[in-house]
């Protein structure tokens, strides 16, 4: 029930008519019994976004494509590895001596974290990352925080070696993908999505060399890359875990609470028509 006393969150991108995420907060709020709500506000000028929802009370939001890097010019505190990161994907607003601070941070590579540390102590271990784009950027610098030794692996080689350069690890073209070995194989790339859903950037006889193989792509839920490695009995991770704990690890820092995991991946499978 809405009341005088509810608290507003969201998430503002552009578009946000697709994302998963309200399904997935207010179900939980619902769940621990939080007067809390969580809208989607599809938003062009960041700027102007962020001085309302001060000026509003709003309490936290998730942000998307296209502000993730757009935003850092409106916030007051940026946690070290969103900046490693160069991107942000949730704000908390903050009152501070009767100022509303907005503090930024990255999720998306501790949900990625979360997700293969259900199956694998990342310490130590070797780690290749399909893709040189945003998500490939969070998932490296994340796993090297959890002491992990990676290497990307990616098509378009000036900006893989760019971003290999950042992360200070090795680039391989795709074209040698049956050759590298490792502990983790993880798809950052779109491939596997329709309409490349057919399509898997590495052979069975090279997903042999890894143990566990995750893919970040969600629709389909199970990807060719994800079938082929289950059929030489790799342990496999889909796409929604990662979204599934990014989410968690959002409401964790929103709410100061223990996230109701289990409803919150019914939620998403719901919405992904599983
Ligand atoms: P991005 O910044 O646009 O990067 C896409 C990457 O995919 C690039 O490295 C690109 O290669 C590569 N790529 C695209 N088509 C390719 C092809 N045909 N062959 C080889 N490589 C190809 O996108 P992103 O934000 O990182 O997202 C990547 C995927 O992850 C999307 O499908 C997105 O929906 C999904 N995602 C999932 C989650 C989750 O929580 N599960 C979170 C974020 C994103 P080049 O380097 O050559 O350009």
């Amino acid at each position: 029930m809405i009341n005088g006393s509810t608290k507003i969150f969201g998430i503002i991108g552009n578009p946000v008519k697709h994302s998963l995420s309200p399904a997935m907060h207010n179900r939980a709020f619902a769940e621990l019994g939080i007067n809390a709500v969580y809208l989607p506000f599809c938003v062009e000028d960041i700027a102007s976004a962020i001085k309302g929802m001060r000026a509003m009370g709003i309490h936290g939001v998730s942000v998307t494509i296209p502000h993730k890097e757009s935003v850092f010019k409106e916030l007051d505190e940026i946690d070290p590895v969103a900046l490693k990161i160069g991107a942000v994907n949730t704000l908390r607003f903050v009152e501070v001596g009767g100022y509303t601070e907005v503090h930024g941070s990255n999720t998306d590579w501790l949900g990625a974290n979360r997700a293969l540390q259900e199956k694998i102590n990342l310490a130590g271990k070797k780690a290749v990352i399909f893709g040189a784009g945003g998500s490939a950027r969070a998932i490296g610098f994340g796993l090297q925080e959890e002491g992990a030794q990676i290497s990307l692996c990616s098509r378009t080689e000036e900006k893989g070696r760019e971003l290999a350069s950042k992360l200070d690890c090795e680039w391989q073209p795709l074209s040698e993908a049956e050759l590298l070995k490792g502990d983790v194989l993880i798809n950052a790339t779109s491939v596997g999505m329709a309409p490349l859903e057919k399509i898997c950037l590495i052979s069975k006889n090279g997903l042999n060399n890894f143990n566990v193989v995750m893919d970040i792509v969600y629709a389909p839920l199970k990807t060719k890359l994800l079938t082929d490695a289950e059929d030489v009995g790799c342990t496999v991770i889909n796409g929604l875990e990662m979204l599934l704990y990014q989410g968690v690890a959002q409401f964790e820092l929103w709410t100061g609470k223990v996230a109701p995991v289990e409803v919150m991946r019914q939620e998403l499978m719901k919405g992904t028509g599983n």
